[in-house]
């Protein structure tokens, strides 16, 4: 099965056996889907299953142990006594630490779950005045947590589930030892959760000594192609999309191109467009003949390719590997499908550019992209009613956690003499994604510490090339 009829497939958080309240706290949130890893690992966790996670940050692990664990206190109902929490959550960084404690707060706001933090650098009275009276799930980095164990200020007896995240920076940063000396101080009765981003020989032994007969699995970052791929966004009026995207063929160098529309009647209508404005296009959609899609795929593979307008689904059967361009010509509904699309270009280790249109209604699909593959897509122009000086809007919808953006974005492609709009293509500066995780601070740091909900790191503003501001 490819990428995209997986997608098709995919479950939903319904599916996965998450009551009402969680569904709301996840509507809340904005997210439609499940990823790959909260697909996976929820209906096992629900279960009561240990788990060993191979995922980076960014892949949406934290709901994946998040929900499950919410779930399962709702089924067990009871109140952590005095200091103690039946949920503990041990991160290396104390901004790792404060981001799963405000996830777990917006998991389970309906569902009435209490959450505290623990971290150094930062007066221990507030946090130890937080788990005095008991909370459910406590989140804390190993230093911190065992002095104030060390000061009988928190009690980890009672301890019903454990999740450890990132181990192998958790060992990178020293912290081992006060993993295990942790684990010694609870209950062997309990779910344990663990989590890495690489497996090293010690995380691995490190897990066995941890769990038992977990549940393994291992997701790659799920924006992969976002890494590899050039990605703009114009904001376009509707009735203006077509007017430039035949702009946009006749003036940027485009050797292969795929341009996706949401429905198989736009499909056709813009092949009829693109026929009257004199450009050689192709259209694939379900309602096409089999003879027809293979001639239209054959073309497509040819020196000479015509533009490709094709609908999702139909674009499940191309394997082109040499795609230099994807236009989003409508925006998914699907902020997965969006991934998908653009992973038509940049393949086998080519550069690839995307390139989205986004009208005024588009606008939320655009930001559930953004906050998908945790980067803002460059925009070419500022959008309708928002001056070109102000700040872009925030790509994680608010009051989701950005850990950083795109410092510059792709913009310039070089022209081949003559070659008009299938030119060979393009040279493309490529911007490398930033590093998403915050500078790691030993949660016995002396620095200043962040506010408990830090506030999204402000992404680069990107800077607009000049022939495309012209579009
Ligand atoms: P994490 O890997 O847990 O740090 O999550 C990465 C980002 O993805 C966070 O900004 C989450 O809010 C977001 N996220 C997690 N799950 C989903 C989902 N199912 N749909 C959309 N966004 C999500």
């Amino acid at each position: 099965m490819n990428s995209i009829s997986a997608s098709l497939s995919s479950p939903t958080f319904a599916d996965l056996g998450l009551s009402a309240v969680t569904l709301r706290a996840l509507a809340d949130e904005g997210y439609s889907t499940p990823t790959p890893i909260q697909a996976k690992a929820i209906p096992h966790v629900l279960a009561g299953r240990d788990l060993f996670g191979c995922a980076q940050t960014g892949t949406g692990k934290t709901a994946a142990f998040t929900l499950p664990i919410i779930e399962r206190l709702l089924a067990a109902p009871g109140r952590a006594a005095s200091r103690r929490c039946r949920v503990l959550v041990l991160a290396p960084t104390r901004e790792l630490a404060a981001q799963i404690h405000e996830s777990v707060r917006a998991y389970g706001r309906h569902a009435g779950t209490t959450a505290a933090v623990i971290y150094g650098g930062v007066s221990q009275r507030p946090q130890a005045d937080a788990v005095a009276r008991g909370v459910d799930v406590l989140v804390a980095t190993p230093g911190r947590l065992l002095d104030l164990v060390g000061q009988r200020l928190v009690d980890l007896r009672s301890v019903e589930f454990l999740v450890l995240d990132e181990a192998d920076r958790m060992l990178d940063m020293g912290f081992i030892h006060d993993v295990r000396r942790i684990v010694g101080l609870l209950p062997r009765d309990r779910q344990t959760l663990f989590f890495s981003a690489t497996l090293p020989a010690e995380v691995r032994e490190l897990a066995d000594s941890m769990l038992c007969d977990p549940l393994e699995v291992k997701t790659a970052p799920q924006a992969t192609s976002a890494e590899t791929v050039a990605q703009s966004v114009y904001h376009v009026a509707k009735q203006e999309k077509k007017q430039r995207l035949v702009q946009l063929l006749r003036e940027e160098p485009m050797s292969r191109v795929i341009v996706f529309t949401r429905t198989k009647h736009g499909a056709d209508k813009l092949h009829r467009d693109l026929d009257k404005a004199g450009i050689s296009a192709a259209a694939i959609h379900g309602n096409k003949s089999q003879n027809q899609r293979e001639r239209a795929l054959a073309a497509f593979k040819s020196p000479r390719p015509p533009v490709l307008i094709a609908t999702d689904i139909a674009a499940r059967g191309i394997d082109v590997d040499a795609v230099s361009h994807v236009v989003n010509y409508e925006l998914p509904h699907e902020p997965e499908t969006y991934v998908h699309r653009i992973g038509r270009t940049g393949r086998a280790g080519q550069s690839g550019t995307a390139v989205s249109f986004c009208d005024h209604e588009e606008r939320p699909r655009l930001a559930a992209i953004e906050r998908l593959i945790r980067m803002r897509i460059p925009a070419e122009n500022a959008p309708e009613g928002v001056s070109a000086s102000a700040e872009p809007q925030a790509a994680y919808g608010g009051r989701r956690r950005s850990r950083g953006g795109r410092s510059d974005a792709p913009r310039r492609h070089e022209r081949q003499g003559g070659a008009g709009r299938q030119g060979a293509a393009g040279r493309r500066e490529r911007s490398s994604r930033s590093e998403r995780r915050s500078t790691a601070h030993d949660s016995a740091s002396s620095a200043p510490a962040p506010a408990a909900s830090p506030a999204p790191a402000a992404p680069a503003r990107p800077k607009r090339s000049k022939h495309r501001r012209a579009l």
